[in-house]
């Protein structure tokens, strides 16, 4: 299958989305690659089935969908090869391992997703992997932590709720040094705005339910690997059979063609909305790292492309109560798990219950806002509402 329009080079990203893992003269003419189903794959002569020739040879290695959007994805991701996996959090089990073993040293960023935490915690440590949490503004410091069977760097940036910003190049250069494996979790970004595998990450995993879905109504993990690191990577999920259903492959692939300009509007309307929640005099700080007066700003701006829609803020103190009047009367903002979609979300978040190598005393509470696609008008209508619920709570 090609993947680009013949003879033009130096596609720019708004093309490349839109061509890209896509040959209509494989399909009758029909601009998407259609939905495979099926399990079994016939082989024409007894020889082609017992060397299992052919691209595709059963359901769980892959089908001409899940070839589409792992082609797509590698080159709007800049890597070598990408598998796929039923959600994002299975993305990064299988990342994770694909490079660990029994007897190994894992290095975890404080901040990462909890979820992934719970997996080191649980998982890896019962199938003999030690993990050890580093501050995420570790930067080439983290060469004091590496110890001889330290094989992998886990990485995210910015932080899981509270967005610190990672020096991603200069652990990944201190990590190389070592012959570990740099992992990140790219999430926020999406390789739209921060290339990983030119910044020096080896492994780089995509919650798909998130950007690449842009409509809350699919599950679905990527991890891009390169050169170094892509056979590896496609053994262990050949080995577990982490395979997605078609459908939400499917709903990638179409959401893939849209996602340049979701992101770009999901930017703009985050910006504004984080600017104004600045302002207000319930609010003591603003999380954002594209906000020049946040600490990872110089960071940001140095690597990355872009900001998404999904920002944290810390309250002036105020009482449980007062929090709750405020998010349960939201008419516009939902509260709920996940983000990506159109639509806007709020959830309280604290970090100071789980992490272990930093502490979390912002001093009030914490809020994570995801901003869609509605009006901002009527959103900031929504939050006025809701802050005067919470002053009035609170008397
Ligand atoms: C949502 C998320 C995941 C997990 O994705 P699911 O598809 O919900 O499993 C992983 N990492 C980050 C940073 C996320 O935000």
């Amino acid at each position: 299958m090609s993947n680009l329009p013949p003879k033009i080079d130096d596609l720019g990203e708004r093309t490349r989305l839109v061509h890209a893992g896509r040959d209509p003269s494989q399909q009758h003419g029909f601009v998407n690659t259609p939905i495979y189903r099926g399990s079994t794959v016939l082989f024409p002569t007894t020889d082609d089935l017992l060397n299992r020739r052919g691209r595709f040879t059963y359901g769980t290695h892959g089908t001409p969908t899940t070839q589409s959007l792992e082609a797509a994805w590698t080159q709007v991701a800049g890597a070598a090869g990408t598998v796929l996996a039923p959600s994002g959090l299975a993305a990064v089990t299988l990342a994770l391992m694909a490079f660990l073993k029994a007897g190994d040293h894992l290095l975890m960023t404080d901040s990462v997703y909890r979820p992934t935490r719970i997996f080191c915690e649980g998982m890896l440590k019962k199938f003999g992997v030690e993990t050890t949490y580093y501050d995420p503004l570790i930067g080439a410091g983290i060469a004091d932590l590496l110890r001889p069977n330290t094989s992998v760097v886990f990485t995210e940036a910015p932080g899981s709720q509270s967005f610190e910003m990672q020096d991603i190049p200069a652990i990944a250069e201190v990590a190389h040094g070592h012959g570990a494996v740099v992992i990140m979790d790219n999430t926020w970004a999406t390789p739209l705005f921060f290339p990983p595998h030119d910044r020096g990450v080896d492994v780089a995993i995509e919650a798909g339910t998130k950007y690449l879905s842009g409509g809350s109504d699919l599950l679905l993990g990527m991890v891009s690997a390169n050169e170094r690191c892509f056979a590896t990577l496609r053994k262990t999920y050949d080995a577990l059979a982490m395979c997605p259903g078609p459908e939400d492959v499917f709903l990638g692939l179409r959401g893939l063609r849209t996602m340049a300009l979701r992101l770009r509007e999901h930017e703009r309307q985050a910006l504004d909305m984080a600017k104004w929640l600045g302002d207000r005099p319930e609010v003591a700080q603003v999380l954002h790292p594209a906000l020049e007066t946040d600490p990872g700003y110089a960071i940001w701006k140095r690597d990355f492309k872009g900001s998404s829609g999904l920002f944290s803020v810390v309250l002036k103190p105020c009482s449980d109560k007062a929090l709750a009047a405020m998010l349960d009367g939201l008419a516009l903002f939902g509260m709920g798990f996940s983000w990506g979609g159109f639509e806007s979300l709020v959830v309280p978040f604290d970090c100071a219950t789980y992490r272990t190598a930093t502490q979390w005393r912002p001093g009030g509470h914490g809020l994570r806002f995801h901003i869609g696609l509605e009006d901002l008008d009527d959103l900031k209508r929504d939050l006025d509402a809701g802050f005067a619920r919470l002053r009035d709570a609170d008397g």
